[in-house]
């Protein structure tokens, strides 16, 4: 029995691996084939790559490729994102998480059973793929529902792969009246056609690759995108409504990635907010491996984490959907842009107490507050805020250096005090001309 047992890997499960074994963990990781799929990673989530050290899988999503929009009638050339065969990142994904120390087990879960010790998964034939004293579930959509707390209006993705000359890597997404559509082609010559519709759109029992073939006819991008090219097997269906469900965490179980909340793909926030759930998702465990007592404050974080990461995902979507103003009346953008991504609950500026990552764990900390990080500040240049406010209180009189005073309060080094008295000063904490509260040179700032 292995320390901790994750169910599928992608994104999600194979960074999560990663993170946990270079924390000391021991890790099973059982998984099988993806269904196939092409898809653009933002900038942000090949930096979360990168910064789990999945570099083989950096190396797979390659250069950025040029991304052209058509929304609203206007068109701009937007941040570009790594084109990517999924089957490919995937693997060089499982690749790294082996590199790094994980057990893989290749095989279909197809039960979970509970025992004194821990979990076991056993494929269709009874078969044990895995065992581990901790469950993650990272199987994505495909793994078992559980209760979905919020749901955008239900959209499917109908895409289909072509075959065409090879050509320079680049995206394109544009809208129409009754959806929008993603556009790729890949250096090898393969291009997609992905079309993001209602779900009531399709008559039920259609034939998807006839309907498929029918839109893409009478929208010019999609036909002049796939010009020459020969199609390669019928069109695919795949549910893409952003839903965010319970994380379910217990004392030994989590869901992490989309199985935990899926985002809507206009946002381009999923492979990104997947990495960085499974960041969050190992300092929960790492916790809660010593200190079962800290599930309260775990539940918090992870609860916290989870709505941020999908409220975020989720009004990124909406001001896209917002600003197509051209079919307002249309039912796939009505129901879009009135579906008002949950707000996040705002709290007062100022210190509050709120479950926080330090050094990897998770603890409850005094954080500064402000309406830009509603997640809260505990440190600027490595000094925690809310005992520099209390310094400062102590003693008043702004006179002085009061940044030596305050650090020898502390037992901080000056230089840093003066950086993180500048921030609080800079963020209306402090009187802006405090002494001593300025940057000196040298200094930087981290949150
Ligand atoms: C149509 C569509 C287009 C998208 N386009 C983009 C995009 O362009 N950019 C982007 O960033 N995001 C995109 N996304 C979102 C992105 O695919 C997901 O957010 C991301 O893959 C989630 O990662 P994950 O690890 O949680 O789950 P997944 O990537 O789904 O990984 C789950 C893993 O579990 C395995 N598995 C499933 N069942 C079992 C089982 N029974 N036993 C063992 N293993 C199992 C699967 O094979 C898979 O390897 C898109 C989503 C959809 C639906």
């Amino acid at each position: 029995m292995t320390d901790v047992l994750i169910l599928g890997g992608g994104p999600a499960g194979t960074v999560l691996a990663r993170r946990l074994t270079a924390l000391g963990h021991v890790v099973t990781l059982v998984t099988c084939a993806r269904r196939r799929a092409i898809e653009g990673l933002s900038l942000r989530a090949v930096e979360g790559l990168r910064r789990a050290g999945c570099l083989q899988a950096v190396t797979v999503a390659g250069r950025p490729a040029a991304r052209r929009v058509e929304w609203n009638g206007q068109h701009t050339a937007l941040n570009g994102e790594h084109l990517v065969d999924r089957g490919h990142l995937d693997d060089a994904l499982l690749r790294d998480a082996a590199d790094g120390g994980a057990i893989l087990c290749h095989g279909t879960a197809a039960a979970i059973e509970r025992g004194t010790e821990g979990w076991r998964v056993v494929d269709t034939t009874g078969v044990t793929l895995g065992s581990g004293r901790f469950l993650v579930e990272a199987r994505g959509r495909r793994a078992p529902n559980a209760p979905a707390r919020e749901s955008g209006p239900r959209t499917l993705a109908i895409g289909r792969v072509y075959q065409g000359s090879a050509r320079r890597a680049g995206s394109a997404a544009f809208s129409f009246a009754d959806g929008w559509a993603w556009l790729a082609a890949l250096p090898d010559g393969r291009r997609v056609v992905q079309l993001f519709i209602d779900g009531a759109a399709i008559p039920a029992r259609a034939d998807l690759t006839a309907w498929h073939a029918a839109m893409v006819a009478s929208l010019p991008q999609a036909t002049g995108w796939i010009a020459d090219c020969t199609p390669i097997g019928d069109a695919e269906v795949s549910d893409a409504t952003a839903i965010r469900r319970s994380p379910g965490l217990e004392v030994d179980r989590l869901r992490i990635g989309d199985a935990a909340f899926a985002v809507d793909p206009l946002s381009g926030h999923g492979v990104f907010a997947a990495v960085a759930w499974a960041f969050a998702a190992a300092a929960a465990i790492d916790t809660l491996a010593t200190d079962p007592a800290a599930l309260p404050v775990v539940g918090r974080f992870v609860d916290d984490r989870c709505a941020e990461l999908f409220a975020h995902a989720a009004e990124a979507g909406n001001q896209f959907y917002r600003a197509e103003e051209r079919w307002v009346d249309r039912p796939f953008w009505r129901h879009r842009a009135a579906w008002p991504p949950a707000p996040l609950p705002s709290a007062d500026r100022g210190i509050h107490s709120r479950a926080v990552v330090v050094n990897d764990r998770i603890e409850e900390r005094r954080v500064l507050v402000t309406p830009a990080l509603p997640r809260g500040v505990l440190a600027i240049a490595g000094i925690e805020l809310s005992p520099l406010l209390e310094s400062v209180a102590i003693e008043p009189s702004l006179g002085g250096d009061l940044a030596d005073r305050c650090g020898r309060q502390l037992g901080q080094p000056a230089g840093h005090v003066a950086v993180a008295l500048a921030w609080l000063a800079t963020n209306g904490f402090l009187p802006r001309d405090l002494p001593g509260a300025k940057s000196r040179p040298g200094q930087s700032r981290q949150r």
